[in-house]
């Protein structure tokens, strides 16, 4: 007889420090698809959910998809939004009589009443369950993983790409896992160690750097027979709870201190290499100086600015590293994104071609990156926002930015968008008259997803922080919950 499994994607990076709380509107400004309707968007791409039903159809499942929802990272997500997003799980598994659960989260959703959001999730399904059927999740690697979870949860297993390229392969496995506990072949469960930081230094980046040997380790390690998955979790710093860090999982049966062990193995790897930071993280007033002169022979100059990452929680409004490209005099130069509706919906009453002033950017928190430009420049597109992705993360996928529009001033092609959108798919420019392999300067938000789509076409990368909100100076934030003393926040941590 065919297993009855439920599915479902809900999905969010919870920055505590944002002021701008998560409502049911963010999670509609990224996706909410009930049903077919999901299955239809994302069943055939790089998704978690293409993921599960790879694995339905290899075993024959008889599969009920709830909804994939996904807000951007951005403030706590309040309890309207969650509840309208949970309660369908909760009430599906109550009447469904499933034997698996399997579940694509991020592991790192705080709610404005509950600081463990994933827990919360896997409680209310738990607490709806009427027998022990086995609970199979998928983590993004940034996901900070409390014990509660690793109690309702049996299988958990993370991404092991950032630049995160396997959310489909993922799925597969975690949907593997769960077949062979449904068939009663196995009986895991999942546990945890932790480290004292805010997060692995290199954000688990798996490009370059320890990621790497550390990988080859797990995929080792899962070779014996009583281990179904290790999972290594960078961690989200951006997230002012107890348990927040990186994680190592090991998803199995049978010798459970010989698997701590092991997960002990690696966590003291992550803690010892502590200071091998890759990434140089210059000023803005640096970054700028190099764009003044560089060479674009090779491929443009892409410059990340990694504070204003709207992937974590940044605003995306910083101005920061727009002004110090203006003052440098930069020329063939892109910048994406702005975030700043009002400055979208201002330009959207003019024409293009029109030669417009404007205040941009640098309204919500100019503390942190910067505050508003005074600019002048000629109107080039105005758009509703919409794209669809071509790269390796985001091919077929549709997403949109909201009422946006191209500014040029001086020698920068601004992108000016409504809704925060990390930069990580050519489509992002291009869809918006932007060609990016011809431009000497690319200017960006993002951490390390760009280097999927972006690394390819450029002739040099560097990253910088403008002090936005996801600044490495975490000293500037007002850390109120994890437990002290942490790396790199105390002296004697370090
Ligand atoms: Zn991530």
């Amino acid at each position: 007889m065919a297993f009855r499994v439920l599915t479902a994607e809900l999905a969010h990076e919870t920055n505590t420090f944002s002021c701008r709380g998560t409502g049911e509107q963010a999670f509609k400004d990224r996706y909410v698809l009930v049903g077919e309707e999901a299955i239809s968007a994302r069943g055939e791409a790089n998704t978690e959910l293409a993921g599960f039903l790879d694995a339905g159809r290899a075993h024959g499942w008889q599969i009920e998809h709830v909804v994939s929802a996904s807000a951007g990272p951005s403030g706590r997500v309040k309890r309207a939004a969650f509840e309208w997003l949970c309660d369908p799980i909760v009430a599906a598994v109550e009447c469904g009589q499933f034997d698996g659960i399997l579940l694509g989260l991020h592991g790192a959703m705080v709610l404005d009443f509950c600081e463990d959001g994933d827990g919360e999730i896997l409680g209310r399904i738990r607490a709806a369950l009427r027998e022990e059927t086995p609970i199979a999740i998928t983590l993004d690697s940034h996901a900070n993983v409390s014990p509660l979870m690793c109690s309702l949860a049996d299988i958990m297993v993370s991404f092991r790409t950032y630049p995160h390229l396997d959310m489909r392969e993922t799925g597969r496995r975690a949907g593997a896992i769960l077949h062979r506990t449904m068939a009663g072949e196995i009986r895991p469960r999942t546990i945890r160690v932790r480290r004292p930081m805010l997060e692995e230094v290199n954000g688990g980046r798996t490009d370059a750097g320890p990621m790497i040997p550390r990988l080859v380790a797990a995929k080792d390690y899962e070779e014996q027979a009583d281990v179904f998955a290790v999972s290594i979790n960078a961690g989200f710093a951006s997230t002012d709870v107890p348990y927040v860090g990186p994680t190592v999982l090991v998803t199995g049966e049978g010798d459970i201190d010989g698997h701590t062990a092991f997960a002990e193995t690696l966590a003291d790897d992550i803690w010892s290499k502590r200071h091998e930071v890759m990434n140089d993280y210059l000023t803005v007033e640096a970054a700028a100086a190099i764009a003044a002169a560089f060479d674009a022979q090779g491929g443009p100059l892409v410059i990340a600015d990694y504070a204003d990452n709207p992937g974590a929680g940044g605003y995306g409004d910083s101005t920061a590293l727009l002004g110090a490209l203006l003052d440098a005099g930069v020329r063939n130069a892109c910048f994406g994104p702005m975030v700043d509706g009002e400055a979208a919906q201002e330009l959207h009453r003019c024409s293009v071609g029109e030669h417009v002033q404007i205040v941009l950017g640098g309204k919500i928190d100019a503390a942190f990156g910067g505050g508003p430009l005074r600019l002048e420049g000629e109107l080039v597109l105005i758009s509703d926002g919409h794209y669809v992705g071509d790269g390796p993360m985001l091919g077929g996928l549709s997403r949109c930015f909201g009422p946006s529009a191209v500014l040029r001033v001086d020698g920068i092609e601004i992108l000016i968008v409504t809704v925060p959108n990390q930069m990580l798919d050519l489509q992002q420019f291009k869809s918006f008259g932007i060609e990016p392999e011809p431009k000497s300067i690319i200017a960006l938000k993002s951490m390390q997803h760009f280097r999927a789509a972006f690394e390819p076409i450029a002739g040099q990368v560097i990253v910088c922080d403008s002090g936005a909100l996801c600044t490495l100076h975490y000293e500037r934030l007002p850390y109120r919950n994890v437990p002290r003393p942490i790396f790199p926040l105390d002296r004697d941590m370090r």
